[in-house]
């Protein structure tokens, strides 16, 4: 997971590389912490994505999780928000979009994350990273990054490609102090597979961890990949061997469409908190329960670490599994879900990161 301990790294001056290593061992600290709070109480959320903003600076054409019109949530709101979940025990905190760097006061919500306690991430598209920006969300605290690359050249469905955003790898390569995670993809609409080969190879060469994401279905459901994917996939994976992924088979599930059994811990363990303040099982299943994150209740969240999840064999969100192997060992779960509050605007359709060694994606 991000950027190794003490790894020297293209041009980082002493100074980033002393700071770097002293985020790294506080982060990881902080992170054996979380694992040994989740392991002796299931009743607090370890992982929480939260929508500062749902609009999005680029339009990619497989991506409905988006709009180009909507403001950002207001900085009292989100700090209110974020107040709560710290009062739930939230372990971790995971801002994403849409495009948060677009959010006006990114950093606040940064800065407001740690000052609570919590373990501050976020996902981006990278384009509006300059070094300024890379300085203040140094300030402000961040510890995990992760942007998506879909291919080596921009095409009509994704500019997000490595030859957009070298530059920008490099400056994080240069000043980040915060680790940072490249995510390449494939799938179905993937052209071809072996951008994410040579995608994952510069992270590494960068200093970066990088994971695989596979694009699935409307309902973040299976899809198998095929034989030439398949030996990406692995590569990729051996690549980030530090990853998690090798003490369980679901990210090799994945890849080849195969059901795999395990009890998802969303809503309860795992909470995806939209722009408009609604608690929802993950992305794909926006509406369960959906229920404003200041009504939701203890109870509710345990009622939901019970409910057993219909999509759970075939799903492919890889963090909320990640999360729930800290309780996959224990506590069946007997109960059936609630009906949807709020059905979703749209239906997503999204990249799912695999491989990762963070919780926090
Ligand atoms: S995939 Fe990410 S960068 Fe692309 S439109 Fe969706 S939110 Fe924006
Ligand atoms: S099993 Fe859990 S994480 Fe997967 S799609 Fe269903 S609710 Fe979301």
């Amino acid at each position: 997971m991000g950027m190794a301990e003490g790894q020297k790294i293209g041009r980082a001056s002493a100074a980033v590389l002393r700071e770097r290593r002293r985020r790294f061992r506080r982060t990881r600290v902080r992170e054996l912490k979380m694992i040994a709070k989740a392991l002796a109480s299931t009743k607090h959320p370890v992982l929480v994505h939260i929508i500062p903003m749902r609009r999005c600076n680029l339009d990619c054409g497989y991506c409905n999780e988006y709009d180009d019109v909507s403001k950002p949530v207001p900085i009292e709101e989100m700090k209110r928000r974020l107040d709560r979940l710290a009062d739930m025990g939230t372990s971790v905190i995971t801002i994403s979009g849409g495009e948060p760097l677009m959010h006006p006061e990114l950093e606040e919500i940064i800065r407001h994350t740690r000052e609570r306690g919590m373990i501050a991430g976020m996902i981006t598209n990278g384009f509006l990273l300059s070094k300024e920006r890379i300085r203040t969300l140094n300030e402000a605290g961040l510890e995990h990054l992760q942007i998506s690359i879909d291919n080596v050249t921009p095409d009509e469905v994704s500019k997000k490609s490595l030859k957009t955003l070298d530059t920008r790898l490099e400056w994080l390569s240069e000043f980040a102090v915060f680790q940072v995670n490249i995510n390449s993809v494939l799938g179905s609409g993937v052209k071809y597979p072996e951008d994410a080969l040579t995608i994952a190879h510069r992270a590494v060469e960068l200093g970066f961890t990088s994971t695989v994401g596979i694009i699935h279905d409307h309902n973040g459901q299976l899809k198998a990949l095929d034989p030439r994917q398949i030996e990406i996939f692995e590569e990729i994976m051996e690549l980030g061997k530090r990853s998690y992924s090798r003490f369980n088979d679901f990210q090799h599930n994945v890849a080849r469409a195969k059901e795999h059994t395990w009890r998802c811990r969303s809503g309860s363990r795992y909470l995806y908190i939209c722009e408009d303040g609604l608690v929802h099982w993950c992305s794909q299943q926006r509406g369960y329960p959906g229920i404003p994150l200041a009504e939701y209740s203890d109870e509710m969240r345990h009622r939901e670490y019970e409910t057993k999840k219909f999509c759970a064999p075939r799903c492919t969100v890889s963090c909320v599994q990640q999360v729930a192997m800290l309780d996959n060992w224990r506590d069946p779960q007997n109960l059936k879900p609630t009906p949807k509050k709020r059905a979703p605007q749209t239906v997503p359709a999204e990249l799912v990161q695999i491989g990762s060694t963070r919780v926090d994606s």
